[in-house]
């Protein structure tokens, strides 16, 4: 086995052959994976073929991802009302119950059967894309205490990819950073803030972060890993830090590669982004809510709304990697607002803040004038600008680019924006 070190950890694949199918191609797999899921699903979910059956549709109505708008959006909330009628698993699952591994409850509360063969593809792409090599050994610091993510997700993928793994679960960060030193580990599998906590505790030990410790390749995801975090914990300990998304139900949705251009779509997902008010496809480049379908037959969760927001986009990543993107997780579908039809949310809103420095604190208020919406983004600058007009021309700029809707900037003196006011004012009334 190649020793870690000194080893191309910013190219490769997992399944070069799958992740660099050519366009067509893929579109052809995945319809016929999906028709395979969709088959399967209605024979051996019972919940499945109810839902199938209440919307007046047959299986063989499913040909293509775009049938799948045909298929009503199952939530989280659904999970768990599924469960309370129909214990353990709502019917959701597609095997028995005596042919699992495991069983896991995740929040909400919602049970989740753990297949005897771990089969999911992308949290093991993701590591790979990320620089995660064999011979790695790495620490596991998510939970694994019930919750599926650690012990199912992570371990499971590490080891496929040939990892090994210290299944260190969360906290005793004194003993983590002993553990990395001990074993001169050269992986982290956790949350950016506890890597960072990690490195505090590290340097508190009076340890190098890159002379004593040897961590190489970072994986995390759980939690929002801002631009500012990620460069500051690769310079830390000279690491390569890459981040994926998805959720504890149905598993990894995207992973980044090396050239963290948004997140790669796994092979054996579906993902759509979709209107969150009609759970119709929107097409790449617009703001919608993340709708995912699985392959995994033994909890084939078919359209699954995420209640994530994000975007998708389908232009050619240079890494060779074919599968559409998910630009970033922008916020929460309960928090978006429609201004003149378009979908706004607080995280667009902290984009165009993040893009002008002067910016001390920034508030959108949504109103209506004759029937008409108006979006004025209140604005106060950490100090007086001599030319205001031209820093108001250039933020409404970014409101167009980013929010892409025209809003008008309002520049108010410093302390008229509460500090817990929410970041969109939706004061419209409907009368
Ligand atoms: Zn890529």
């Amino acid at each position: 086995m190649p020793k870690p070190e000194g080893m191309d950890r910013r190219t490769g694949f997992l399944k070069k052959n799958l992740e660099t199918l050519l366009p067509q191609k893929r579109v052809e797999y995945q319809n016929k994976k999906l028709r395979g899921i969709i088959q399967y699903a209605y024979k051996h979910s019972v919940a499945f073929k109810h839902k199938l059956d209440s919307a007046g549709l047959k299986p063989t109505d499913i040909q293509t991802v775009k049938d799948l708008e045909k298929i009503p959006i199952t939530k989280k909330s659904d999970l768990v009302e599924l469960q309370k009628q129909n214990p353990p698993f709502g019917g959701l699952e597609g095997v028995p119950i005596q042919s699992l591994r495991r069983i896991y409850i995740s929040p909400g509360p919602i049970n989740e059967p753990g297949e005897m063969e771990y089969q999911e593809l992308g949290w093991a792409q993701g590591m790979v894309a990320g620089g995660f090599r064999p011979g790695d050994i790495v620490i596991n610091t998510f939970s694994y205490h019930l919750v599926p993510f650690a012990l199912h997700m992570v371990d499971n993928s590490l080891h496929r990819v040939g990892c090994i793994t210290l299944p260190t679960g969360v906290g005793n960060t004194e003993q983590q950073v002993n553990l990395l030193k001990n074993f001169k580990a050269t992986g982290f599998c956790g949350t950016p803030s506890f890597l960072l906590n990690i490195a505090e505790k590290a340097e508190e030990m009076k340890l190098d972060l890159r002379k004593d410790l040897n961590i190489q390749v970072g994986f995390v995801a759980a939690e929002m890993l801002p631009e500012s975090l990620r460069s500051k914990l690769e310079e830390k300990f000279g690491m390569i830090l890459r981040q994926s998304y998805g959720t504890a139900d149905i598993g990894c949705l995207g992973y980044e590669c090396m050239l963290k251009n948004g997140m790669h779509v796994p092979d054996d997902k579906i993902v759509e982004i979709v209107d969150p008010e009609t759970g119709k496809q929107l097409p790449p480049g617009k703001t919608g809510e993340i709708v995912a379908t699985t392959f995994n037959k033994v909890y084939p969760l078919i359209r699954f709304g995420t209640g994530d927001l994000s975007i998708l986009t389908e232009t050619r990543c240079p890494c060779g990697r074919t599968s559409p993107r998910l630009v970033k997780i922008l916020g929460r579908v309960d928090q978006v607002t429609k201004v003149r039809g378009v979908f706004v949310h607080p995280g667009q809103a902290g984009e165009v803040g993040s893009k002008h420095p002067q910016i001390a604190k920034y508030q959108v208020v949504v109103t209506r004038k004759e029937h008409k919406d108006e979006m004025t983004f209140r604005v106060e600058l950490k100090e007086e600008t001599l030319q205001p007009e031209k820093l108001k021309e250039e933020i409404e700029r970014s409101i167009r680019d980013v929010m892409k809707v025209r809003g008008e900037v309002q520049f108010v003196p410093k302390g008229t924006i509460p500090d817990e006011a929410k970041k969109i004012d939706d004061q419209r009334t409907w009368e």
